[in-house]
């Protein structure tokens, strides 16, 4: 087979199911057996679990951005944008790049790993005024915002503006935002000794939740250790509460109370990239329905995994729990991007595609500082053992040494050397929210990707 008639097999994102994939792609195929591109509009896979250590100056963000240029095998066509939309039929992805150009890239194979976005309701104000925990700058932005807050709050003679700025509000229960919050509230309650002018009193964190409980995968007793935890650290805990409407100084709760705050943080679960609507194909809760292979019935070729598609949970079928589909973690994400390589191998060489099965590990929650809870296999730990493992689990899974290295280093050095709570200012001339960070107006419809790529749409031009 020569270069020009080699298999193009097309990537969409650089998460940990779309990296897991490539890599392995590259490891499995000869360079002449296929053509291997990858769209993303980052230069780097994010780690997403740590990102609340990145927004509470543990990690530095470099840290979490692992490199996707240096690996031994490292050969994939990198193009530097996003998937808008794609046409099935046609075999077609249509692609804006980070210049704002649209391109159409054709694909033998494609393999869908666009992730998820924050998924917000419509309640008025929340995505004018909330950030989001879901991307690097996010998380760079929110350290800022916090330390601006108590730069503000300190230089402030007037005591509604000091109230104001020094209460904080985090939206989900779940792992994301319980541990956003207690990571963030430890970097206040840590900065606060470099403001004698502000009365420690004052600064206030509220995490709430519609649920009933935090963290229900947890279960009764760690998840009861959790909210613990919290509360001694003088979190305001709610848990069936809500937003009922937010706005930029204050926001009000639907039990009534109204929160005077400049911060809202909104972690309340995640929904499949609007990529996948541009398909015009079935889709769960709006995740792409595909098979136990992770392909696309009806469609040669389709693959899709991660968070972005419903992928059936083999292992809970096996235990008569029909119907289940995998969580949207990261564990299965970047276990599942092997196998759908190996599966896009075998569709290539006519051999047999084997269906994506695994066992939940547990779970590991990092509260900053010593504490911590965790369920791995099943086994419920607390405090330093919980963190030990928790911290032990991330550092083995980020993908290079390098990686592995910096977050070593930076977890020492914080250890050793604390925080200096530096407000870098880098994003201060413009607020961003939820609105601004995750592109999501930027999607056409499946109209507009048949006539873009009919060459009839507006995009085309
Ligand atoms: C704060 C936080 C904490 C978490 N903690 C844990 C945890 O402790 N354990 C756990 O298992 N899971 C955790 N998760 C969930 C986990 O991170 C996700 O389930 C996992 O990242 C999903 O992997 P993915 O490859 O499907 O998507 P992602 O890792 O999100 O990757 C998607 C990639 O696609 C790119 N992309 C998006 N749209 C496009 C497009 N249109 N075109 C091209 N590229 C695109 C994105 O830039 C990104 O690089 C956490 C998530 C968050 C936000």
């Amino acid at each position: 087979m020569d270069n020009v008639t080699r298999p193009r097999i097309l990537v969409v994102g650089a998460g940990f199911a779309g990296v897991g994939c490539v890599r392995r792609l590259e490891r499995k195929l000869a360079s002449a057996e296929a053509e291997i591109t990858l769209v993303t509009p980052f230069a780097y896979q994010l780690y997403l679990p740590l990102l609340p250590q990145v927004a509470s100056g543990v990690l530095t963000p470099q840290s979490i951005a692992v490199s996707l240029r240096r690996s031994r095998k490292y050969r994939t066509r990198i193009i530097p944008g996003g998937a808008i939309g794609v046409d099935l039929d046609s075999k077609v992805c249509v692609i804006r790049t980070i210049n704002g150009e649209v391109v159409n890239e054709r694909y033998d194979y494609i393999v869908l790993a666009p992730g998820s976005v924050t998924r917000t309701f419509d309640i008025p104000g929340l995505t004018d005024h909330a950030y989001g925990m879901k991307t690097l700058a996010e998380a760079a932005y929110i350290r800022d915002h916090v330390i601006t807050q108590l730069d503000l709050a300190d230089a402030s003679h007037d005591d509604a503006e000091r109230a104001s700025r020094l209460q904080f509000v985090v939206v989900g229960g779940g792992y994301a935002g319980t541990e956003t919050a207690a990571c963030l509230q430890l970097l206040t309650h840590n900065a606060v000794k470099r403001y004698p002018r502000i009365d420690p009193k004052l600064i206030k964190w509220h995490l709430i939740d519609i649920a009933p409980k935090l963290m229900p995968e947890l279960g009764d007793k760690l998840g009861s250790s959790a909210q613990e935890v919290l509360r001694k650290r003088g979190i305001d805990i709610s848990l069936g509460v809500s937003i009922a409407k937010a706005g930029p100084e204050e926001v009000t709760f639907t039990d009534g109370r109204v929160v005077p705050t400049r911060t809202l943080i909104w972690t309340a679960g995640v929904v499949a990239s609007p990529l996948i609507a541009t398909l015009g194909a079935e889709t769960v809760r709006g995740r792409l329905v595909v098979t136990a292979n992770m392909d696309l019935p009806g469609h040669d070729g389709v693959f899709a995994l991660g968070d972005a598609a419903a992928v059936p949970d083999e292992a809970k079928a096996s235990k008569g729990q029909d119907g289940a589909v995998c969580p949207p973690t990261a564990q299965h994400a970047m276990r599942q991007g092997k196998v759908v390589a190996d599966n896009v191998v075998a569709t290539l060489r006519g051999q047999a595609m084997r269906p994506y099965v695994h066992k939940d590990l547990g779970l590991v929650v990092d509260l900053g500082g010593t504490d911590a809870v965790s369920k791995p296999l099943g086994i419920p730990l607390r405090g330093l053992p919980a963190q030990a493992v928790a911290r032990g689990y991330h550092w083995s899974a980020l993908r290079t040494g390098v990686a592995k290295a910096r977050v070593l280093t930076n977890w020492t050095l914080n250890a050793v050397a604390g925080d200096d709570f530096v407000r870098t200012g880098f994003q201060s001339r413009r607020a961003a929210k939820l609105k601004d960070f995750e592109y999501t107006d930027s999607y056409l419809t499946p109209e507009q990707v048949r006539a873009h790529v009919e060459g009839t749409g507006p995009e085309a031009e």
